[in-house]
């Protein structure tokens, strides 16, 4: 039964993440009129209609899971964060072709025979909802009587998986994290690597992998996009997170590389505690330098409270321009007026008063 949704075929159907060969690509290309494609509409009918079609293909989610899956994803959501869909693209691991000049010497888990088949799957990412099926599904028939050449890979161990989540979300380093874990395995498991067909001892790849994983799940934030768009999904216009947009008193995005990146930011609760304790009081003021390998450059705005204690009410965060060797090289006085001036304003926004703090500079930029 063909769905009655209107579906459009993409104008490029081959999907540019495969990895194929020229001649794969020429079959390929012949073959567009046989592609097959489905759109699934939301109704509980039509879903566990969607459901079969996958699972007829090998296709599903629970069958994708397994690591004897012939299905290997290739490009998993290029979209934007503020999309409200999920595209990932499939390869069959026998027609995934690698050049000879790989820089990585990679594991085959299953003979290249050329096989042409591929997948796109579009599903809704708040309720997981199919969209829509799109590829060629044939297997070739030397795929179909291929055997697989080595094991599947062995999946993580659940201890040292939640291991290294936690220690993620505290905020360690990769080596920290890599440390924790050869401790684990020493101490708790007698030095044993694999376990019940597990394996134990992280490599750097899977601590990265699993920060990508905990980043998604956390912020929603695709850590494979490109970091001005991750920015821009958060504090741009057209930012879904409302708690963000009412906290985002001034952003601009970098547009060039003589260009900063400039960032103010105090959420409404911030903004209540800089009147209270920082008008005509005194408001201090710290920078760090660097914060990240990114050569950003962060000034926190600090108040002290009744309780003589400090609470941050507000953040700037710029980038240094390209060419600058040390970081705190990137800031000059002018560029702390601007963004120190865009604060206040912020501040001022529904006021009639005038905020005016007592700005105590610490020792390190007193020459501003
Ligand atoms: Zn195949």
């Amino acid at each position: 039964m063909h769905s009655k949704l209107n579906f459009r075929v993409p104008k490029n159907p081959l999907p540019s993440c495969l990895r194929l060969n020229d001649e794969q690509r020429q079959r390929l290309g012949h073959l567009t009129g046989l592609f097959d494609s489905k759109a699934f509409g939301d109704a509980t009918e039509e879903q566990s209609e969607a459901a079969q079609y996958l699972t007829d293909r090998d296709l599903s989610f629970q069958q994708l899971e397994l690591a004897t899956s012939k299905w290997k994803v290739q490009d998993n959501d290029s979209s934007r964060a503020s999309s409200l869909l999920v595209t990932k693209v499939y390869q069959c691991a026998s027609g995934h072709y690698w050049s000879i000049n790989t820089s990585r010497k990679q594991r085959r888990q299953y003979p290249f025979v050329g096989c042409l088949a591929f997948a796109r799957i579009t599903t809704e990412k708040k309720t997981g909802r199919i969209k829509n099926v799109f590829g060629f599904f044939e297997h070739s028939p030397e795929c179909t009587s291929a055997k697989a050449i080595a094991p599947p890979p062995l999946f993580l161990h659940p201890v040292a998986r939640n291991q290294a989540e936690s220690l993620l979300t505290l905020g360690l380093t990769t080596s920290d994290v890599l440390a924790k874990n050869r401790k684990l395995v020493s101490t708790r498991f007698n030095s044993e690597t694999i376990i019940e067909d597990k394996r134990l001892l992280l490599t750097a790849f899977d601590v990265c992998n699993i920060r990508a994983y905990l980043m998604k799940k956390n912020w929603g934030i695709n850590l494979r996009n490109r970091p001005e768009d991750i920015v821009d999904d958060l504090f741009g216009e057209n930012s879904t997170d409302a708690a963000l947009r009412e906290a985002t008193i001034f952003y601009k995005p970098r547009t060039g590389s003589t260009d900063r990146f400039e960032l103010v930011i105090a959420s409404p609760k911030q903004r209540e505690y800089a009147w209270k304790y920082g008008n005509n009081k005194m408001i201090f003021v710290d920078g760090t330098f660097g914060v990240s390998k990114k050569k950003l450059l962060a000034f926190v705005f600090l108040v002290i409270d009744d309780e003589n204690k400090g609470i941050p009410v507000g953040f700037i965060i710029f980038s240094a321009p390209d060419g600058n060797m040390a970081t705190h090289a990137g800031y000059d006085a002018d560029i702390l007026i601007k963004l120190f001036t865009e604060y206040r304003d912020g501040l001022q926004t529904f006021k009639k008063e005038k905020f005016e703090p007592k700005v105590k500079r610490f020792p390190h930029f007193m020459h501003l």
